[in-house]
């Protein structure tokens, strides 16, 4: 039944989701076809299934352009691309794939910590250009045991908040709603949690609400001993002022896998030997895409067999 299905897929993913897709879908490529709005005229009919990630989604004017669209199955847990609200007007399905991501962003979080307060890629240069002989390299600011702030504790922000306590910090955090059984500090704006910490990870889902969660403001508040480390989106920080303060000093020190208008990266921040810089890899390790390809499979296979959805989002 299910390998006359189209499935539109907006960007180039892994060749294993693809082969995977093939196998049982009759798979439409969209960086293939030059002419999307020729293309939709002939083939909308059979199009009922998106296959997006979290840079590639099903924006309104896509979602209109296929009348047949049943379900999006998205190869992120991010939907900050997805126009959820045509969606639901419309009665489309939504999928993601959260908890296949969940260690893997929380790792990368671990990560870009400890390698900025201990300017773990900067030694790295050191020593690779030779420059130990000329004298020992700089002190680096100590991890264990720092307060550290989580906006956002769901998924991955728990699951770094985890990790952390074997570092000793101590931890709170900011969300919608304070987790009472959590153990950890709420606090109910971003300033507090930010005069309060010294560490700040973004961990939150962007929506206009969190758009510029991180501005002046809160940059000021976390101030020039304190460290932002960004692993959920670019859209989260007000960036021209998050370089302004880097360059200034106002701020201790950033380190980033996502960045606002993402592949571009400001020059300032290129230069800048207090960030730590990653290209928007939280969730790509080889096993957790698998995963994550084998779950937006199994949600359009559950969708057109009429089982209940794996993962749904709506
Ligand atoms: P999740 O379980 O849905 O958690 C999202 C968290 O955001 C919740 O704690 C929620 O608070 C909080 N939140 C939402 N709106 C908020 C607001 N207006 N103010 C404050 N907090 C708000 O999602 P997740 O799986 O942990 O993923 C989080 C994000 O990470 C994703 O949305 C995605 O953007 C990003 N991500 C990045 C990568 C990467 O490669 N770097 C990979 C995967 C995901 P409540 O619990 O109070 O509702």
């Amino acid at each position: 039944m299910v390998d006359k299905i189209g499935v539109w897929m907006t960007c180039r993913m892994s060749e294993y989701l693809q082969t995977e897709l093939a196998k049982r879908f009759n798979v439409f490529k969209s960086w293939e076809i030059p002419s999307k709005t020729d293309f939709f005229n002939q083939h909308s009919r059979s199009i009922r299934a998106v296959v997006g990630n979290g840079a590639h989604g099903a924006d309104s004017s896509l979602i209109e352009s296929l009348p047949y669209l049943e379900i999006i199955s998205s190869h992120s847990s991010g939907l900050d691309k997805i126009d959820l609200v045509k969606c639901k007007e419309k009665i489309i399905r939504v999928t993601s794939t959260p908890d296949a991501l969940t260690d893997e962003v929380a790792d990368l979080a671990i990560l870009l910590i400890l390698a900025t307060l201990r300017k773990i890629c900067a030694g790295d240069q050191y020593v690779r250009n030779r420059m130990w002989n000329q004298g020992d390299f700089e002190s680096t600011t100590r991890v264990s045991g720092k307060p550290v702030g989580i906006i956002g504790l769901g998924r991955i922000g728990s699951a770094i908040a985890k990790r952390l306590e074997a570092f000793c910090c101590s931890i709170s955090y900011y969300s919608r709603s304070e987790k009472p059984n959590s153990g950890y500090k709420y606090y109910p704006n971003v300033i507090e949690l930010a005069i309060n910490c010294e560490i700040l990870v973004i961990a939150c889902s962007l929506s206009q609400s969190t758009r510029h969660i991180i501005n002046r403001e809160v940059i000021d508040a976390l101030g020039p001993k304190g460290f932002l480390i960004n692993i959920a989106r670019g859209g989260h920080v007000d960036e021209r002022e998050l370089v302004l303060a880097l360059v200034e000093r106002r701020l201790g020190g950033a380190g980033l896998d996502v960045f606002e208008h993402e592949p571009e990266v400001p020059d300032q921040l290129i230069h800048l030997d207090n960030v730590v810089l990653s290209p928007h890899v939280g969730a790509c390790t080889a096993e957790t895409r698998m995963a994550m390809a084998d779950l937006v499979v199994a949600n359009l296979v559950a969708h057109f067999s009429d089982q209940p959805l794996i993962t749904p989002v709506i």
